[in-house]
Parts: structure tokens; C-alpha cells; sequence
């Protein structure tokens, strides 16, 4: 059985990530979607708001699966049963950042982290990009999915 985890904020989802993981649904059985909680960091969505908007965007896919956790990543991957966590790529920045955490999770866990690079037309999409637009009273329809659109 192939586990893989999807950590990230999602605060909120975007079609990034989106495509990623549906990208990921052919090379693994199994994608748990992880959402890290950081008691220090302030969000735009609550933490029940951001796991809605991803369980109605995969209600009707059977292989995702949607959890919430503290701590380390590779803890979490451990509880679930995953020897991989998936990553997107963007550009050299994040692959600077994702480069010396896999690294690092390798060394302590023996958890492989897998990167997808992003697909052009949506590598411009980042959850901070889509808080700045909504923040700013801009349209973020062609930035997420609909689940992000409609209140709980
Ligand atoms: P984090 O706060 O851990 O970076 P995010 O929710 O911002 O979490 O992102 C989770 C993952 O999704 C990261 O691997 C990030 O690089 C990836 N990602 C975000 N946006 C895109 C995109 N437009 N295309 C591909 N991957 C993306």
C-alpha cells in the first residue's frame, strides 16, 4: 500500500494544490491530505473551514483522505502508516526550502518526499496570493476551488 501525506496550511486551498493531488492519485493509493496546525501562526480560514473546503472538494474520491495534526510531519507520517510526503514545486525558491527539509526528514524518519513540479498555467497560484486578492475585495474565483467560494 502506497500512503502518501499532503502537508501543508491550505489557508485555503488553491487549484495548485488541487492539481498536485490529483496528479499524485496515479502513483499513490492512498493521499491523506494533512493539514499542520501552528499554535503561532494567525490564519485567514479556521482550521474547521479550511478541512470543509478540502472534503467537499474530494468528496466524490474515495483514495484522499483529510486529517489535521501538531508537530513534526514525519511523526504524523509515522502515525499514518506513510513512507512518503508530497510536495509542488514552483519555482527555485520553493525548491531551495523543500530541498533541505526532505533532506532533514530522510536523516531523522527515513520518510521520502516526493516533488511534483507545478503545471504553468496554475504555478502562479499561492494560498498568500489568494488572501492578499480577498483581502483587497478582488475576485479569487479562478484561484480556487468552489467549496472556497460558498460559507460553511
Ligand atoms: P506550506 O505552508 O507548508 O507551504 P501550502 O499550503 O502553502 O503549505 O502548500 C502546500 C504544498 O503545496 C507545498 O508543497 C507547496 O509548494 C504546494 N503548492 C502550493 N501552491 C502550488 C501550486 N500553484 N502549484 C503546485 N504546488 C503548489
Amino acid at each position: 500500500m502506497k500512503r502518501a501525506v499532503f502537508p501543508g496550511s491550505f489557508d485555503p486551498i488553491t487549484l495548485g494544490h488541487v492539481d498536485i493531488i490529483k496528479r499524485a492519485l496515479s502513483l499513490f493509493d492512498e493521499v491523506i491530505i494533512a493539514i499542520g496546525v501552528n499554535a503561532d501562526k494567525k490564519y485567514m480560514w479556521s482550521l474547521e473551514e479550511r478541512k470543509v473546503f478540502i472534503e467537499k472538494t474530494f468528496a466524490a474520491e474515495p483514495q484522499i483522505q483529510v486529517k489535521t495534526y501538531t508537530g513534526l510531519t514525519v511523526d504524523f507520517c509515522k502515525t499514518e502508516k506513510a513512507d512518503y510526503i508530497l510536495r509542488g514545486l514552483r519555482n527555485t525558491t520553493d525548491f531551495t526550502y523543500e530541498q533541505s527539509i526532505a533532506q532533514t526528514n530522510a536523516a531523522i524518519a527515513e520518510i521520502e518526499s516526493i516533488f511534483m513540479v507545478a503545471t504553468p498555467a496554475i504555478s502562479n497560484i499561492s494560498s498568500s496570493i489568494v488572501r492578499d486578492v480577498r483581502r483587497n475585495g478582488g475576485d479569487i474565483s479562478g484561484l480556487v476551488p468552489l467549496a472556497v467560494l460558498k460559507p460553511l
